[in-house]
């Protein structure tokens, strides 16, 4: 099943999302929605809350950025097909010099802006099994689970630009919010009035 993706103004993209426990319900079921979802939408990952669900999980799968032009081979080896489901997750570390990457986002389409975040990351997390992991990850991995991460505690890329940056996306974001964003994926608006 495919769910509609949340767009920018929702309410629920701003919540600090709550822990689950393994009895949440339908938990294999929504992971496995949530997965058919992002594929549909070719997006690189996916945050509950991006489909209304204000809890703590969310999944990545590199695999499309392995053909990227402007990556080593080491790099695109380690992508191709790293999968995963993170639930609880618990940010503990990011270190290293700040690098920009031109982020995207399912819940804001037609907006991309260059962000910057730390290569390096230590996360705890537990997997779709309810098995508790502790595990590092650098590059361009790191940067899409540091980006998952920030939307189940309710923080979205556009708030990680510079003010100057901010203004010349306005409109954009304006009308997301008012119902005009038309990606090739379904999205649940909010649709503002005027
Ligand atoms: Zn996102």
């Amino acid at each position: 099943m495919i769910l509609p993706i949340v767009g920018y103004g929702d309410p629920v993209l701003r919540k600090v999302c709550e822990e689950i426990t393994k009895d949440y319900t339908n938990l294999e079921e929504t992971i496995a929605t949530m997965y058919e979802t992002m594929y549909n939408a070719c997006g690189v990952g996916l945050a509950a809350p991006q489909v209304g669900l204000p809890i703590r999980l969310f999944i990545v799968d590199t695999d499309p950025f392995s053909d990227s032009d402007d990556i080593s081979k080491e790099e695109a080896e380690t992508l191709k097909g790293f999968k995963k489901t993170f639930i609880n997750a618990k940010m503990l570390k990011e270190e290293g010099e700040l690098w920009s990457f031109n982020e995207g986002c399912l819940s804001i389409p037609d907006v991309r802006e260059d962000v910057y975040r730390n290569p390096n990351i230590t996360i705890e997390y537990y997997d779709e099994n309810f098995n508790k992991k502790t595990e590092e990850y650098n590059g361009l991995i790191a940067r899409v689970i540091q980006h998952e991460y920030d939307h189940i505690e309710g923080i979205l890329f556009t708030d990680k630009i510079s003010v100057f940056k901010k203004q010349l996306i306005k409109k954009k974001l304006q009308n997301i919010m008012e119902g005009k964003a038309h990606p090739d994926y379904r999205m649940k608006l909010v649709t503002k009035k005027r």
